[in-house]
């Protein structure tokens, strides 16, 4: 007989298979029992507890139950305490404004609202029907005895309903509700950890926060397999190395943006570096910079693998292959494969429109965008969902991502990759961040403005900057213009804003794109 697949089935494995297993480590300064150390069989008894809670609440399957936290046991637990017994978990990004978490509370319509112990003051600003401290675990899980006793109102899971809605992060535009199905997270869950090869020896370092696309569905696959979770709140170089160091961590997941700062911090660490050979880190959310892929391998000692997708497809669309077609290859080829995207993982198809765009189909995409019909039928027009990159799929199925169709610049008719100038800026050994963005310009349309932000003593000028570009790049792909700034705008992720950085430029004027 048919199972459907839910959520579920990743915590309930793990504590039949590894109950006495420690399955969480917490941060040590988070409110403490009965969250420290704790096993995978407490781990289920809580989320029972938890949606035991929300059934005394009145809290209905279907209903949205939001959070706003910085990574915690007591998050990763709401994924299966929530999702896990019918309702929608709606994970909020903790760095929003309390204007944007209220945007996203109030258009997601839930009626329960926990938030951080480290964010209580946005009580004031944003309330749920119900909203309560993330710490206080009597609203969260009842008391000692309710939990020894919790009998949740049993749910007959349905592999088509929404376990989460995750909001985008805004890099392009104002944040769309994602809804993610249990069989999307499912399918995503088992696929990313059969390609990124994990089991239960695993110790996964949470460096990548939960909110975002549920943490790349590493939290469901890392479950599933009985391997340890160690939560990591603030995202920090120095900090992760000593994780890896002191916890045995074995795979995490960043956005480049992260890994450069792993880079940075390894340049002042006393002592080899730990994890050597046995790291593997994942890295997606943004074209990582070629430098950093060959200095993750030099300077670590860390295996680099790279994957693309987006919120929409739960996330995983393509990833590097490994292993054994890695050891037959060149330096020089393992380098040119890992700067591609990757190959569609088990179960996606993929295709490149006549505009450009990559299209993606599978069991890992998104059910539409909550209350957006309209973006939904747009996004899924032709039976394809369209992923908003521009690309290509070379004769040996690799896919490389060139931009955002957003972020091209098209100037003089002609359209440039602003990954592509930013990778030659960054390997300008002054150069420590970098955005290429385009602005107005009377006879281009558009021209090429670089926003840098430089290393300490730097000595490079805007000259400088512009002529190893025009060394490196045709003429017209060169900035026209170096401003120097202290940061750039980011989203949690480490992500770009470039509709931020763009915005002063443009003002009242339309933007074509492509
Ligand atoms: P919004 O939709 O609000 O702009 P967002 O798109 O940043 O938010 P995500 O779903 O987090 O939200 O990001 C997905 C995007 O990240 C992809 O569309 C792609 O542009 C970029 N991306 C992810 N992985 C890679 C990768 N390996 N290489 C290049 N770009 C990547």
């Amino acid at each position: 007989m048919h199972v459907p697949m839910s959520v579920n089935h990743f915590l309930d494995r793990a504590a039949s298979v590894y109950g006495e297993r420690t399955a969480v480590v917490d941060e040590p300064d988070q409110p403490a029992a009965p969250l420290t150390d704790v096993t995978y069989a407490r781990m289920r008894q809580l989320a029972r507890a938890q949606a035991a809670h929300l059934d005394s609440l009145g809290i209905e399957v279907g209903d949205r139950v939001a959070v706003v936290s910085h990574n915690s046991a007591r998050l990763l637990t709401s994924f299966f305490g929530v999702s896990g017994s019918g309702r929608v978990l709606v994970p909020i990004n903790f760095r929003l404004a309390p204007e944007e978490v209220k945007f996203i509370v109030e258009h997601s319509g839930a009626r329960v609202l926990y938030i951080d112990p480290e964010l209580t003051s946005l009580i004031d600003e944003v309330q749920a029907e119900h909203t309560f401290v993330l710490g206080d675990d009597e609203h969260l899980f009842g008391t000692q005895d309710e939990i020894a006793a919790a009998q949740p109102r049993p749910w007959e899971p349905d592999e088509n309903a929404i376990a989460t809605i995750n909001y985008t992060s805004g890099t392009t535009a104002r944040p769309k509700g994602v809804q993610i199905t249990h069989r999307n997270i499912w399918v995503n869950a088992v696929t990313f950890g059969l390609h990124a090869g994990i089991g239960d020896r695993d110790v996964y370092l949470h460096t990548l926060p939960m909110f975002h696309a549920n943490g790349w569905g590493m939290p469901f696959a890392m479950t599933g397999v009985g391997a340890q979770h160690i939560v990591i709140r603030k995202i920090d170089g120095a900090e992760i190395l000593r994780r890896v160091r002191d916890h045995g961590i074995t795979v995490m997941c960043a956005a480049p943006a992260v890994v450069n700062a792993v880079l940075t911090a390894a340049q002042d660490w006393e002592g080899e570096i730990p994890g050597r050979g046995r790291v593997r880190i994942i890295v997606a959310g943004a074209p990582p910079p070629t430098q950093t892929i060959a200095r993750v391998e030099t300077e670590l000692g860390w295996e680099f693998q790279q994957i693309y997708g987006l919120t929409e497809t739960s996330p995983l669309l393509t990833v590097n292959t490994t292993r054994a077609e890695w050891d037959d290859l060149s330096p020089d080829d393992r380098a040119g494969k890992l700067v591609r995207a990757g190959m569609p993982a088990l179960g996606v198809e993929m295709a490149v429109s006549e505009s450009g765009e990559v299209l993606a189909r599978s069991n890992v995409i998104m059910q539409g965008y909550w209350n957006l019909p309209e973006e939904t039928e747009r996004t899924f027009e032709g039976g394809w969902f369209h992923t908003g990159d521009g690309g290509y799929i070379e004769d040996d199925g690799y896919v490389t991502i060139s931009d955002r169709r957003k972020d091209v610049i098209i100037t003089g008719g002609e359209n440039v990759a602003s990954v592509e100038v930013e990778d030659v800026l960054f390997s300008h050994p002054d150069v420590t961040e970098v955005a290429v963005i385009g602005v107005p310009d009377e006879k281009w349309g558009e021209t090429i403005k670089a926003l840098v932000v430089v290393a300490e003593g730097a000595t490079a000028t805007e000259a400088d900057l512009i002529a190893w570009c025009k060394a490196r790049v045709a003429g017209y792909k060169s900035p026209t213009s170096v401003e120097f700034r202290d940061e750039l705008a980011r989203t949690a992720t480490g992500k770009l804003q470039k509709f931020k950085l763009r915005a002063p430029y443009w003002q009242d004027r339309d933007r074509q794109v492509n």
